[in-house]
């Protein structure tokens, strides 16, 4: 044998009784998503690496060492599998002048990739299913995008799940604030850790976003980015505050949340729990008023979040259920074989889910197989039945025995059998 070739580390492979978890909240998430207008959106999963330096910002963790980055020989262009989908749904709304055509909603669900220590729900490609509301200027739109993720918790049955608020302010003022802290900053420079001091040089708010316990004195002591806000950006907060009050919804504000990537102003959050260990952050997103510009687009305000979708399904309970097809189909014989496809499509047509028996065996081994797929129904096609143009049924859940009925009156025997009377033919 040869030396077996393993899947990428940090990225999993999802395989069917896994994947059917996937398929059911992937299904909940769009028709959540719709029911609140938005719309979906599909962008390539690699773009220009210059895309994501520009949005996301040099001195962040996922530009400065996450990046899928590699050099497209043929073209000689550097091209990043995408980190996050924001800054591909911005400039794909530049590229088409989407904003033309009035505000837009959208979402997307899809792969990212990024180049982490892979640990319990952390991996290298994991997925996030994101809401992007672009050309809206008002607070009304930040809290749709909470009230919209409260519903979910609220429809997914998880408790626990708390909301984290903050306010960045406007770019100056984000900039005067960081004047301030970096002057608190370097008075208490010899007590930083190496990340921390790095960071106090390329991006000194990133060092309030430090996950050391060490730290955390030091970032209590720092001057608040929330007391150096204007008027007009505390309007702002005070704004979705209001909504997220009236609609009884709980938030806490965190003044030492920034986010960490650099195209966030005003409103940023997050959804938390206790229950995933260090990787608690469920949901994280804002308010991005300039990103659509600085990718080419015309200046537009936007707002949106993402969310882990590993780390959702680690949050729902697996109800342990999986589906079944309607009717097994088991077949023996040459001339049934060939009937048993005609069957098996009319089966679908008339809207039976139909699992078809392939690669032969003995009768008894395929009426096992029937058993174990769960199925209510067995219908069966050896050569008699073929040549007679008919079918038999066996009821595999209860004791009714087998009865065998014209291949045109299939689908309603087995409809009368599973939803009806219960009468034998
Ligand atoms: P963290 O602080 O956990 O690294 P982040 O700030 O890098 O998170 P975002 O870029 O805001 O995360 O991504 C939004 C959400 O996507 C996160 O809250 C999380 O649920 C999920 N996510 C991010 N990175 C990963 C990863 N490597 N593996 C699994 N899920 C992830
Ligand atoms: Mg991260």
């Amino acid at each position: 044998m040869s030396d077996p070739i393993r899947a990428v580390r940090g990225m999993n492979d999802i395989l069917p009784d896994e994947a059917e978890r996937w398929e059911t909240l992937e299904e909940l998430l769009r028709d959540w998503l719709r029911s609140y207008g938005y719309r979906n959106v599909r962008t390539p999963i690699l773009e220009h690496t210059a895309l994501f330096r520009r949005a996301i910002g040099e001195a962040t963790d996922i530009v400065e060492r996450e990046m899928y980055s590699f050099t497209d020989e043929l073209n000689k262009e550097s091209l990043t599998l995408r980190p996050e989908a924001t800054a591909s749904v911005a400039r794909a709304a530049a590229e088409h002048s989407l904003l033309y055509g009035g505000a837009q909603r959208l979402y997307y669900i899809g792969p990212m990739y990024r180049h982490e220590r892979p640990q319990k729900e952390r991996y290298r490609q994991f997925h996030q299913v994101g809401a992007e509301a672009l050309g809206f200027p008002g607070p009304d739109i930040d809290a749709e995008l909470l009230l919209m993720c409260a519903r979910l918790w609220d429809d997914l049955n998880l408790s626990g799940i708390r909301l984290q608020l903050n306010c960045l302010g406007s770019t100056a003022e984000r900039a005067a604030y960081r004047r301030s802290l970096v002057v608190y900053l370097q008075s208490v420079e010899e007590d930083l850790d190496e990340d921390s001091k790095r960071r106090l040089h390329t991006n000194p708010l990133r060092v309030l976003d430090s996950k050391n316990p060490a730290m955390q004195p030091l970032i209590a002591g720092a001057p608040r980015l929330l007391d150096a806000l204007g008027e007009e950006s505390l309007k702002h907060f005070e704004g979705v505050q209001a909504i997220l009050k009236d609609a009884g919804r709980q938030y806490e504000i965190n003044p030492r949340l920034v986010r960490g990537l650099d195209y966030y102003n005003l409103t940023v959050f997050e959804w938390v729990t206790g229950r995933l260990g260090a990787q608690g952050t469920v949901c994280a997103g804002g308010r991005y008023d300039g990103l659509l510009e600085q990718v080419g687009g015309k200046p537009a305000p936007a707002c949106g979040w993402a969310m882990g979708i590993e780390r959702l399904l680690a949050l729902v309970s697996d109800s342990g259920e999986h589906p079944c097809p309607d009717v097994y189909l088991v077949n023996q014989g040459e001339r049934a074989a060939r009937s048993a496809f005609r069957v098996a499509e009319a089966l679908r047509e008339a809207g039976f889910s139909v699992t078809q028996h392939c690669g032969g065996g003995s009768f008894k081994s395929q009426m096992k197989k029937a058993d174990a797929s769960g199925a209510p129904v067995a219908v069966i096609v050896g050569d008699e039945e073929a040549q007679a143009g008919e079918a038999s049924i066996k009821a595999l859940r209860e004791e009714r025995g087998q009865f065998r009925v014209p291949q045109e009156r299939l689908a309603d025997a087995i409809s009368d059998l599973l939803f009806g009377t219960g009468e034998k033919e």
